[in-house]
C-alpha cells in the first residue's frame, strides 16, 4: 500500500469526530497517516458541542428533581447553583478526553501536527511552516456559528462562547430554532436564568414530528422558558450598563444580559486552499463529495459537516469509517442516510427516527398512526405537568415501522434501542409481538394497539 512518491498516505485536516476516527481506522488497515488540529483534539463535539451540551443539560435538570424528589417525601433544602464549579469541573473533564484523543491517535501510529493546515495543491499541504505530500487528503474541518449581519451582530455570542462564560447572566435571550437553540434554553432556565428564545417561524425544530414539537413547545413554556415565535431581532444597542436591548419585529424590547445566536453552522472551508485544487463547494461553502466521499479533485476527499449532509458525530464517525475501509481496504460502501436515529436534548428529551408523520404522509400512500400521551411513573405523585408523548408511524402497504418518535425523559436512550428494529425493518407486527418491559414508559411501543389510519 505505501507509495513512497508521497510523505503520507493519508492527510487528514481536521482532528474532530469524522477526521480522528478515519485516521486511526487508515492507519490499522497499513496506511502510513497524519493528521493537523488547529485548535482541539476531538473537535467540536468534545470541545464545544455534544459533551460539554449533554454535561450542561445534566446540571440543569436537577432542578425539577429537587422539586420531583419533594413529592417522593424527600426534604430538599434551599439549593443554590455554583457556575464556576460546573465551568471548572467540566473543563477538566474535557481535557481529559482531550488527552484520551492523543494518545488514541498516537497508539494508532498517527502522527499529529498541532497546527493549521493549508491545502497547496491535489497532493500538497502546508503546516508549521512545512510542505508536506500525500497520496490523498481529508479534509474533515467542521463547521462554524454563523450569525447574520444586523445592527448589533457584534455584541452577540454563539454556542462556542456559551460553554466558557464568567458568570451567568440574569437574563438571556436565544435566537434560532434549530435543536441548539432549544438545548440552549433549557439549560439556561435550569440554571436560574430567565430565558428568552426567539425564532422567525411559528414553531421551532421544524424538521422534526409537529405533535413533539407543539407538546415540547407547551413543556418549555410551563417551566417557564419565555418563546417569541414569528420574532426576529431587528438590531441590539448595549445599555450604559452592559446589557443589551434587543428591538423585536414585535416592536417589543427585552433587555437581557447576554443575547446567543444559534442560527446555523457554516462549513469550515474559507481560506483552506481549496482554489489551488479542483474541489467544488457548493451556494453554503460545503465540499461537493460523490457516494464515496470524493472531491472534484480525484485525490480530495470529505466527510462530516463540511460535506453538508447530516451534522452528527456519529454520522461523521459513519462516514470517516467507510471511507478509510474505501481507501485502505478495498472497500465500496456507501452510506446509507435513511433511519438516522437522533435526539434533541431538550427537557424533556425528544427522540426520533425515521420519517415523521408529515414526511410520511407525504411519502406513502396510506399511513397508521399510533400515539400515545401520558403522565410518566415518575412525575405521578404530584403536579410537575410532565407529560410524555410516544408515537409509531407504519406504512399501511408493508406494515413497516417506517418512524419512532418520543418526548419524554430518556427519549434519546429509547430511541437508540428502537432504531436498531427499524433499520432492520421491523413491522408493526414484530412490535406486537415484543414482550413489553414494566413498568417503563418504553413498552408503551410495543403495546399501542389503536391506529389511526389515512
Ligand atoms: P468537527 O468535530 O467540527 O472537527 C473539525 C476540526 O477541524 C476542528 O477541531 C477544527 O479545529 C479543525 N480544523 C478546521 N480547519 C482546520 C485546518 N485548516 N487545519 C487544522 N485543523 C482544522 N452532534 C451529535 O451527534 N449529538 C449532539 O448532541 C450534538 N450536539 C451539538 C451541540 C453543539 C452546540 C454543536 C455546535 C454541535 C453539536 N453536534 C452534535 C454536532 C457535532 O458536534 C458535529 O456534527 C461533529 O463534531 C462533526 O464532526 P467533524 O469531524 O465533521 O467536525
Amino acid at each position: 500500500m505505501a507509495d513512497s512518491k508521497y510523505d503520507y498516505d493519508l492527510f487528514v485536516i481536521g482532528a474532530g469526530s469524522g477526521g480522528v476516527r478515519a485516521a486511526r481506522m487508515s492507519a490499522q488497515y497499513g496506511a502510513r497517516v497524519a493528521i493537523a488540529e488547529q485548535q482541539y483534539l476531538g473537535g467540536t463535539c468534545v470541545n464545544v458541542g455534544c459533551v460539554p451540551k449533554k454535561l450542561f443539560v445534566y446540571a440543569s435538570a436537577f432542578r425539577d428533581d429537587f422539586t420531583t424528589a419533594g413529592n417522593f417525601g424527600w426534604h430538599v433544602p434551599e439549593t443554590t447553583f455554583d457556575w464556576a464549579t460546573l465551568l471548572r469541573n467540566k473543563n477538566a473533564e474535557i481535557e481529559r478526553l482531550n488527552g484520551i484523543y492523543a494518545k488514541l491517535l498516537d497508539n494508532a501510529g498517527v502522527v499529529l501536527y498541532r497546527d493549521r493546515a493549508v491545502v497547496e495543491g491535489p497532493h500538497e499541504i502546508s503546516i508549521d511552516g512545512k510542505r508536506i505530500t500525500s497520496r490523498h487528503i481529508l479534509v474533515c474541518t467542521g463547521g462554524k456559528p454563523f450569525v447574520p449581519d444586523f445592527p448589533g451582530a457584534e455584541l452577540v455570542i454563539t454556542s462556542d462562547q456559551a460553554f466558557f462564560l464568567e458568570r451567568l447572566p440574569p437574563a438571556i435571550a436565544i435566537v434560532g430554532g434549530g435543536y441548539i437553540s432549544v438545548e440552549f434554553a433549557g439549560i439556561f432556565n435550569g440554571l436560574g436564568v430567565e430565558t428568552h428564545l426567539v425564532y422567525r417561524g411559528s414553531l421551532f425544530l421544524k424538521e422534526f414530528d409537529q405533535d413533539l414539537r407543539e407538546i415540547l413547545a407547551k413543556e418549555m413554556a410551563a417551566k417557564g422558558i419565555h418563546l417569541h415565535f414569528d420574532t426576529e431581532i431587528e438590531r441590539i444597542d448595549e445599555e450604559a450598563n452592559g446589557a443589551l436591548r434587543s428591538t423585536l419585529s414585535s416592536g417589543q424590547t427585552l433587555t437581557t444580559g447576554l443575547v446567543m445566536y444559534a442560527t446555523g453552522r457554516t462549513p469550515n472551508t474559507e481560506s483552506l486552499g481549496l482554489n489551488n485544487t479542483a474541489v467544488a463547494l457548493d451556494q453554503h461553502g460545503a465540499i461537493l463529495v460523490d457516494d464515496h466521499f470524493q472531491s472534484h479533485e480525484p485525490s480530495i476527499y470529505a466527510i462530516g459537516d463540511v460535506i453538508g449532509r447530516v451534522a452528527l458525530t456519529p454520522v461523521a464517525i459513519h462516514e470517516g469509517m467507510l471511507l478509510a475501509d474505501n481507501l485502505f481496504r478495498g472497500g465500496k460502501g456507501v452510506m446509507n442516510y435513511e433511519f438516522i436515529p437522533t435526539a434533541v436534548f431538550s427537557q424533556p428529551n425528544l427522540g426520533t427516527v425515521g420519517y415523521t408523520e408529515q414526511q410520511a404522509r407525504q411519502r406513502f400512500t396510506k399511513v397508521d398512526i399510533y400515539r400515545s400521551e401520558f403522565t410518566p411513573m415518575k412525575h405521578s405523585l404530584g403536579d410537575t405537568g410532565e407529560n410524555v408523548l410516544m408515537k409509531l408511524v407504519v406504512d399501511t402497504e408493508t406494515d413497516r415501522v417506517v418512524g419512532c418518535h418520543m418526548l419524554g425523559e430518556g427519549a434519546g436512550e429509547i430511541i437508540q434501542g428502537f432504531a436498531v428494529a427499524i433499520k432492520a425493518g421491523a413491522t408493526k407486527g414484530d412490535f406486537d409481538a415484543t414482550v413489553g418491559i414494566h413498568p417503563t414508559a418504553a413498552e408503551e411501543f410495543v403495546t399501542m394497539r389503536t391506529a389511526v389510519t389515512g
